[in-house]
Parts: C-alpha cells; sequence; structure tokens
C-alpha cells in the first residue's frame, strides 16, 4: 500500500466523510499523474471535473502565480481587476447579464435560489402594492416554492442538498429548507403537475452527472423553458458539472436552444482553484439588491485571475470545438465496449461528460483501474462509471484508457 503513514496519518486527522482510495498524489503534467512511489497514473477523473486544462498547464500557472505576488484578496467592499475581467469574460461566453462569484458549486446553488425567492418576494409585494421595498411579513403560506429533479445533485450545504434528489444523501440532516417539491427529470408532465400559484422556479442540471450521467431531453428541456415563461418561474439551469466546455458547448444549454433565467458554474472555471459563479439575466439579475448576499472570499483577485485565464485559454486554443472532436472519438470507443462485454449496458451522454451503465457494481472496475491499472476513474452511482477527463486529453489517451479498461472490466467480472 502506497505512503501508508501518510494514509495513516489522515485517518486520524481528517473529518471522516469520504472513503479515500489508499493512494496518495503528489504532482501532475498534462493528463498523467504521479503518486509519492512516483508511479505514473492516467487520469480520467480531473478531480471531480475540475482539470479541464489538465495539470501544471504553463500559462494558467504564469498568470495565477503573477496574481499571487501582487494581491490575493481585498474583499468585496473594494474593487479589484481580475474580478472585473473574470467576470465580463464569463459574461460574453454564457450572454448572461450579471455574475456573482462564489467559492463553490454549492455556493452558487445557494446563491441561484436566494434569486429565485427574491424574486418571488418582488412579486408578491408589487402585486400587493408596496414595492419590493419596505415590506411587512409576507405570509408564510405565500412563499416560493421551488421545483428540483429526482435524482438530482446541486451540493451538500443544506440549502443545496434540499433541491437535491436523493433520499441518502438527505435523511440525516432533515428538516431541510421547506417549499421543494420533486418531479422527474426528463418528464415534462411531473414538472407541469407540481406548478402552483406558490412556485418560483424549477431547477435542474442540464446533463445530470451524479445521478448517472443523464442529458435533458430536447423536447423536455425546451418544455419546461416554455412553462416558465407560461407561468413567469426562473429557470435555473446548475452547469457546474456540465458547463466550461465540458459537453461540447460552452454551456451544455446552448445544444438546446434554450436560455436559463439563472445558471452555476463552478469545477472547471478555476482549473483547481476554489471558484463558482452564479449568473443571472432580465429580470432575475435585478432580483437582489445591496445588503442581499455576500461573501468575503468569493471573487478574490487569485481565484478570479485563475477563472480569466481559463477562459482566455479555453478561447485561445479553441477547447471547445477539440471537445466536439475527442468527444465524438470517446463516446465510439466506449460504445465498442458496450458491444464487446454483456456486462456494459449503456453509453450516455455528450462530449467529455460520458457515463457507461454496467449490470451490478462498478466499484472493483474503479478500484481494479486505479490500483492495478493505474488508471483514475471515477463512478456515478453504484453502477455507472463516469467520463470526465482533462479536456485536453487526446485520441492516444482515449486509446490507452480504453486499453487499461478492459483489463479492468475482464479482471473484475
Ligand atoms: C459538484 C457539483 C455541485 C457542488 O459543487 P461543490 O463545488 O462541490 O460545492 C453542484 N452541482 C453539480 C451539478 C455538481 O456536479
Amino acid at each position: 500500500m502506497a505512503d501508508k503513514q501518510l494514509i495513516d496519518r489522515a485517518e486520524h486527522a481528517l473529518y471522516k466523510t469520504y472513503n479515500r482510495f489508499p493512494v496518495v498524489f503528489d504532482h501532475g503534467q498534462g493528463v498523467k499523474l504521479y503518486d509519492t512511489e512516483g508511479n505514473e497514473y492516467l487520469d480520467f477523473g480531473a478531480g471531480i471535473a475540475v482539470m479541464g486544462l489538465g495539470y501544471g498547464d504553463e500559462e494558467y500557472t504564469k498568470a495565477v502565480e503573477e496574481q499571487l505576488h501582487k494581491l490575493t484578496h481585498i474583499s468585496n467592499l473594494f474593487y479589484n481587476q481580475p474580478a472585473v475581467e473574470a467576470g465580463e469574460k464569463l459574461l460574453k461566453v454564457s450572454r448572461m447579464d450579471k455574475v456573482f462569484f462564489t467559492n463553490s458549486g454549492t455556493e452558487a446553488i445557494e446563491g441561484a435560489l436566494k434569486i429565485a425567492k427574491r424574486y418571488h418576494y418582488n412579486k408578491l409585494h408589487e402585486s400587493m402594492g408596496d414595492g419590493a421595498e419596505g415590506c411587512e411579513d409576507v405570509d408564510a403560506d405565500m412563499t416560493g416554492e421551488i421545483i428540483a429533479m429526482n435524482h438530482s445533485f446541486h451540493g451538500r450545504s443544506l440549502g443545496a442538498l434540499s433541491v437535491t434528489g436523493n433520499a441518502h444523501y438527505q435523511e440525516p440532516f432533515k428538516p431541510l429548507v421547506p417549499g421543494i417539491r420533486f418531479a422527474d427529470f426528463n418528464n415534462l408532465d411531473s414538472v407541469k403537475a407540481l406548478i402552483n400559484d406558490k412556485t418560483c422556479a424549477v431547477i435542474m442540471e442540464t446533463i445530470q452527472g451524479e445521478g448517472g450521467i443523464y442529458p435533458a431531453e430536447e423536447g423536455f428541456i425546451k418544455g419546461v423553458r416554455a412553462l416558465c415563461d407560461e407561468h413567469d418561474l426562473l429557470l435555473i439551469l446548475d452547469e457546474i458539472q456540465c458547463g466550461m466546455g465540458r459537453s461540447g458547448e460552452m454551456f451544455a444549454w446552448q445544444h438546446y436552444g434554450v436560455k436559463p433565467d439563472v445558471m452555476t458554474v463552478a469545477k472547471a472555471l478555476g482549473n483547481g482553484l476554489p471558484v463558482g459563479a452564479f449568473l443571472a439575466r432580465g429580470k432575475a439579475a435585478d432580483a437582489m439588491v445591496p445588503g442581499d448576499h455576500g461573501t468575503t472570499y468569493g471573487g478574490n483577485p487569485l481565484v478570479t485571475a485563475g477563472a480569466s485565464a481559463v477562459l482566455d485559454l479555453f478561447e485561445k486554443r479553441h477547447m471547445v470545438e477539440h471537445v466536439r472532436k475527442i468527444g465524438a472519438y470517446l463516446a465510439e470507443k466506449l460504445d465498442g465496449l458496450v458491444n464487446e462485454f454483456d456486462v456494459v449496458k449503456e453509453r450516455r451522454g455528450m462530449g467529455l461528460i460520458q457515463g457507461l451503465e454496467f449490470a451490478g457494481p462498478v466499484g472493483p472496475v474503479v478500484s481494479g483501474a486505479l490500483l492495478e491499472q493505474r488508471l483514475v476513474l471515477i463512478s456515478a452511482g453504484a453502477d455507472i462509471i463516469r467520463f470526465v477527463p482533462p479536456l485536453v486529453i487526446r485520441e492516444g489517451d482515449v486509446d490507452e484508457m480504453i486499453l487499461r479498461l478492459r483489463r479492468a472490466i475482464k479482471a473484475s467480472f
């Protein structure tokens, strides 16, 4: 076992909410990772869809290093250049109107939920004729309800957990935020059936990640958009995992010709620096006012310099076009595994967010791939292997991954 001593220390010191694999990673280069014993691994997990540019990218590192020496933090009581630049670049690629930088995906979700609640509150007060400000209590019965999806994942804080459609994650922490109702993803009637006078928003991932890599069907997402328009609800699309080029568009909703009112990003935005964002457009962009929301670190110059470099390098290197090509290649090779092995039932996904559903638990394949084949893979639910590699992978990396995965499948089934 690698670095047994360090693993023992970790188990003593670190709060135990994870079952970790017995590997201690030391450094990375491109799509390769190296453990403390010098073994080289091929990485198809990207630290859970984070390391879009891969490890040790020189231009990215240089940009972050320059900012590290200049100014890392100043708080949101003042202006700083990197936040403005990263914000403008993010608005340009998303065509949204306003952006708020957060420290994580979960916090981006919290902000998005607060916009929905604030939007509803403003509407109620307008209809009561007292404007958005200076209001008395709104009847608790009238507070906004949010429709979320079964098998979704939006994060672990209490608000984000409240819209995460996973009973196992929720159960020990109840009661959660009230007024959340769950529909079935890709079932428009189930959404329609939950809409009432109190509904203020629908939240969903454009491609469900944790839940097993399920892309939204076009009729579904367009139908939800139409329902939101009809009932004046905000459509919140969570692009934390599927966004930032991974699907073969900058944001996965761009495949469908629909636009969210509110969108969340994180994971690949900082290429490893902790930064997320919520973005809003139209009326949703003005729903919250000064004093409604805040963060000490969020959008600090260090992390936004990282985000800014990521957005520049995506454009300069035509990352989205690359993902489309290499994603098609990966899909073709994964389809080959569906044909080759009876235990591999189905492939789902878009671009470089792909899933393979197996006939049984994939735990042994994932740990065999890691420990024997030196291939980093992650699962999404018990029976699904998720492929979310650095976006910079090439055909040779896909071929090598398939070779090692085939061996791991053969050894496990
Ligand atoms: C990872 C993830 C989150 C939570 O992001 P954190 O940075 O872990 O807080 C939310 N939504 C989706 C779709 C995710 O994949």
